[in-house]
């Protein structure tokens, strides 16, 4: 079988690839390969009530699947070149700004419209988090929601399903470079096609290493983030979420001169659970909806690590750390930030008399057991920063879950038109190692897609 173009991967880089190409070139045949199932099929089975944690499904309906490991997410669509990924040191920082700016309108176009765009310029919190020794980075955010974001990626289905070819429960298994093109083979069967764009995300991320050893494209270690996911009632950051959404503050710890971030803000949001290649990390998510609102505010606090020499591999050191909270916690673990200061583990029953409820049913137990030292000293450290421009934030009942791991795929070796060595082979989004992000994602796919239509 031949297409003019195959892409692998159903996540927003590939969404947003197959809708620019079918724009611009609706006489290639497309199809799409994706590990996960189609939207309406993708369950996850924790429910709260017989399944609370991670039962580790063979194919993670979280993670994979159309819309990919966006699909539930917050729909937080930032768009900066200050964080989310390093796009515009490929195409550059106008252009990357560009191509977020038009996958908003996309977004806005199939059911995102109505929803509200933060902005942090002229944002007083800036001066306030500088007085503080924070630093606020700059973004224009628009919150889609995790309701609006399915939404939109029902109508992007709906309109492409009848000109690209979707494969579902399809996973590549190997790409070959072929004389002209490339042969991919997916349960069995041989696909060809002239151009090919993998587009596999963080849940690729050890597909793609393979997939790069087989065929000889260079790759460079990435950073790893880890830390915890903080979560306080609503109020205590309502100041800043009700102008910014979402803040990303930067602190530099005085002890060892490390940067701890903010990460993912979900006002009124819940903790989930995340399953990366059956290792169960904690996230986060809110609803635009204020029925589906909850009294809390959760948000992610991380150091990055970046390993190269001798030791390289920086997301098997977040994998050990996330393995061994796997170990104690059976899964993801909670603790009060109080029980965290005073060296005690938490208990059930201390979680229960706590004024903060938990929206995740998770493990209690002792972080300290889990974390290493030096990261461990930062997140509190930034606690007590943060509890001076929003107090309460370093209160007791502050819950902490752990662990929280951002992964970073290893970056593919690729040209400023993020093709690699081989004429017509793309990596683009978080499965490139360039990417971070929705918006830089998605961004990368309209990019390769207007470089494949000429
Ligand atoms: C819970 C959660 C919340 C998040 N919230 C936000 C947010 O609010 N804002 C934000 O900017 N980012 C957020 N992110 C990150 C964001 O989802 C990713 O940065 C983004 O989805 C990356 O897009 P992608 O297309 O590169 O990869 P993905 O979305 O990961 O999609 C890759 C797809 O490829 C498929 N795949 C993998 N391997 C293969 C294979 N061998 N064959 C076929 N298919 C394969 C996967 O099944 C997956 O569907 C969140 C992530 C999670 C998990």
């Amino acid at each position: 079988m031949f297409y003019d173009v195959i892409i692998i991967g159903a996540g927003p880089g590939g969404i947003y690839s197959a809708y620019e190409l079918k724009k611009l070139a609706p006489q290639l045949s497309v199809a799409v390969f994706e590990a996960g199932n189609p939207l309406e099929k993708r369950r996850c089975p924790i429910d709260g009530e017989r399944i609370k944690s991670c039962i580790k499904c063979k194919t993670c309906s979280i993670m994979s699947g159309f819309g990919g490991a966006g699909a539930f997410s917050d729909g937080k669509y930032n768009i900066t070149n200050d964080f989310g990924g390093t796009l515009h040191e490929y195409i550059g920082k106008q252009k990357a700004l560009e191509l977020m700016r038009y996958v908003d309108d996309i977004n806005l176009r199939f059911g995102g419209e109505g929803t509200k765009l933060y902005s942090t310029a002229g944002s007083k919190f800036k001066k306030l988090c500088m007085q503080n020794d924070l630093h606020l980075l700059d973004a224009s955010v628009r919150h889609l929601g995790t309701d609006i974001n399915y939404t939109v990626l029902e109508n992007l289905y709906a309109h492409l399903k009848d000109s690209v070819e979707f494969h579902f429960n399809s996973p590549v298994d190997s790409v070959k470079v072929e004389k002209g093109g490339f042969e991919i083979s997916a349960c069995g069967v041989s696909y060809n096609c002239e151009k090919c764009v993998i587009s596999v995300g963080r849940s690729g991320s050890k597909w793609m290493e393979k997939v790069c050893r087989e065929i000889g494209i260079g790759t460079r270690s990435n950073r790893v983030d880890i830390g915890v996911r903080v979560e306080l009632p609503s109020e205590v950051f309502s100041h800043l979420t009700d102008e910014l959404y979402e803040s990303k503050i930067v602190y530099r710890t005085e002890k060892y001169g490390d940067l701890v971030r903010t990460f993912c803000m979900n006002p009124r949001g819940a903790v989930v659970n995340e399953n990366t290649n059956g290792i169960v990390t904690v996230n986060g998510h809110s609803y635009e909806d204020p029925a589906k609102h909850t009294q809390n505010t959760n948000f992610a606090l991380l150091v990055s690590k970046h390993f190269s020499e001798p030791f390289k591999d920086s997301n098997g050191y977040g994998e050990s750390i996330a393995r061994l909270s796997n170990m104690l916690g059976g899964g993801v673990m909670v603790q009060r930030f109080g029980d965290l200061i005073r060296g005690q583990r938490s208990t059930q029953k201390r979680i229960d008399e706590s004024f903060t409820v938990p929206t995740l049913a998770a493990t209690p137990g002792d972080l300290s057991l889990v974390l290493p030292k030096r990261i461990l000293d930062g997140i509190i450290e930034m606690i007590y920063a943060l509890d001076k421009i929003a107090p309460g934030t370093a209160n007791d009942d502050t819950l902490l879950y752990g662990v929280e791991v951002k992964f970073y795929n290893m970056e593919a070796e690729g040209s400023e038109r993020l093709e690699t060595k081989y004429d017509g082979l793309y990596i683009i989004g978080d499965g490139s190692g360039i990417t971070h992000s929705l918006s830089h994602a998605s961004a990368s796919g309209v990019f390769v897609a207007r470089e494949i239509a000429g």
